[in-house]
């Protein structure tokens, strides 16, 4: 076992528990004088101590300013290296709705600006109810992906019927033959030979089809963009970069035949650091890929296609903290860590993806985080299954020893991606409570599940007969 030295540290908490950087999207975070954690949106300050005591564990709380100030950077990184190259396609931006479909996360990115992309009828509902509430106008764009039902196509239809601009893409023979008689617009998707570094590099992909299927295909008029996606939380630059070269080969060769393509739809798979290593970063990878499209394609002798980007992950993740408190603590004989911290709350439940994939998160505690009494620990969530744990890999978390009489909170960072759709009920555990914070205020969303409410999920509606 490793000792743990925090004295030569200093007494500069922020940078220990890496806050404040924002190549790690923690800038906003910071460490009062009395070892309180705390987020800055402009001028305002949330005490995220004061509010987990004020609100209870498990809490979410939700960051909307920052989901805007990545978006809004983002726009800004690929339309000022568009202006600066003589770049003459347009950048649009989809977010991909499955990483996140909570209002709170969804509303601001489209006061962004952010474009729609749908997985499945029943987020394309999701759009159908903004629509009809008048809640953007038709200049919004649409892309729909994921396994085409007939109830899918025929909300497809309903809402190109009405107005909207709604594209779905193609992904297998089966999706062609249905939409043959489609009068808009469609997109195809390609299945890369490219591999990405990811947890989700399979082998054999069950999205698309190969470069050769999409060249043995009929003229299509209505063929209006080529996607691919390759992965999520993709690891490397070059994983990035290396997938467009190859669907670009095959851009130039489809434009000959499908004359009214004219949009490249790289997909998704951003990656975030959630463990604070050196990770690349969004406005060198937006620069290489304008620098890399306008190459291939003046070389080429075409026009420069429009560019669609789904980097979900990227833009939500950073956007909410999840808070727990720890209610017990177990000495563990023999690992890397001393001491099980029970927790009030579920990583198998309201962070799956610590058990799905092994999702690794940068932790802080939200209270005595300068404290220089620390312990080694691992956490272990409240339901009764021993999956339910978080170690870091089998590693350890630094934690605050427990003060008798004292509550211990912690965040985990980056938890808004993916995790809430994901989540899950096992032992009937409450879903934590989510908050908003936003112009210095705190607004409850969605309360902590009572027994009853989680009760009726399974069919105990109250007349037991
Ligand atoms: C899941 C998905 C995305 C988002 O992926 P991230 O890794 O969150 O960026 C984008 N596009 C498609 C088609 C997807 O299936």
């Amino acid at each position: 076992m490793k000792k743990i030295k925090i004295k030569k540290q200093g007494k500069n908490w922020k940078k220990f528990w890496k806050l404040g950087v924002s190549d790690f999207n923690t800038q906003y975070f910071d460490i009062t004088k009395n070892g309180e954690l705390v987020v800055q949106e402009g001028n305002y300050v949330y005490n995220l101590n004061e509010i987990v005591k004020k609100y209870g564990s498990p809490t979410e709380i939700v960051f909307p300013f920052i989901l805007e100030e990545r978006l809004e950077d983002l726009h800004d990184y690929f339309n000022a290296y568009m202006k600066i190259q003589g770049y003459k396609g347009k950048f649009f931006y989809h977010y991909p709705l499955k990483v996140n479909q909570n209002k709170e996360f969804v509303m601001p990115l489209i006061s962004e600006g952010a474009h729609m992309e749908v997985g499945s009828v029943n987020e394309l509902w999701i759009v159908k109810k903004l629509w009809e509430e008048e809640k953007f106008h038709s200049k919004l764009r649409v892309l729909c992906n994921g396994p085409k039902t007939d109830a899918y196509l025929d909300l497809v239809d309903e809402l190109r019927n009405k107005g909207l601009s709604i594209l779905p893409i193609i992904e297998d023979e089966h999706e062609r033959l249905k939409l043959l008689k489609y009068k808009g617009e469609v997109g195809i998707r390609v299945n890369l030979d490219t591999k990405a570094d990811t947890h989700w590099d399979k082998k054999i992909d069950r999205f698309g089809f190969t470069a050769k299927e999409i060249m043995d295909l009929p003229k299509m008029k209505n063929l209006k963009l080529l996607h691919y996606h390759i992965g999520s939380q993709i690891n490397s630059a070059a994983s990035v970069i290396k997938p467009i070269e190859e669907a670009m080969d095959l851009y130039i060769k489809m434009v000959k035949i499908h004359t009214n393509l004219d949009t490249l739809d790289i997909g998704g798979g951003f990656g975030v650091p959630y463990e604070k290593k050196p990770f690349y970063n969004a406005k060198e990878i937006s620069e290489k890929i304008i620098k890399l499209l306008k190459k291939i394609s003046d070389n080429a002798g075409i026009k420069h296609p429009n560019l669609v980007v789904e980097w979900g992950r990227y833009i939500v993740a950073p956007a909410q903290v999840t808070i727990y408190n720890v209610i017990a603590e177990k000495p563990i004989p023999k690992a890397n860590a001393k001491s099980w911290y029970v927790i009030d709350g579920s990583f198998m439940n309201d962070l799956l993806d610590t058990w799905a994939i092994h999702q690794k998160w940068h932790i802080v505690p939200v209270n005595n985080a300068n404290t220089n009494a620390l312990k080694s620990v691992w956490f272990a969530g409240s339901s009764c299954d021993s999956d339910d744990k978080y170690t870091a890999g089998g590693n350890y978390i630094l934690m605050p020893k427990l003060k008798e009489g004292e509550e211990q909170y912690f965040a985990v960072f980056d938890s808004g991606a993916y995790q809430d759709a994901l989540a899950s009920h096992h032992c009937l555990l409450s879903s934590p409570a989510k908050l908003i914070a936003q112009d210095g205020t705190i607004k409850i969303a969605r309360k902590r599940e009572s027994a009853e409410s989680i009760g009726k999920l399974f069919g105990w509606n109250g007349d037991h007969k």
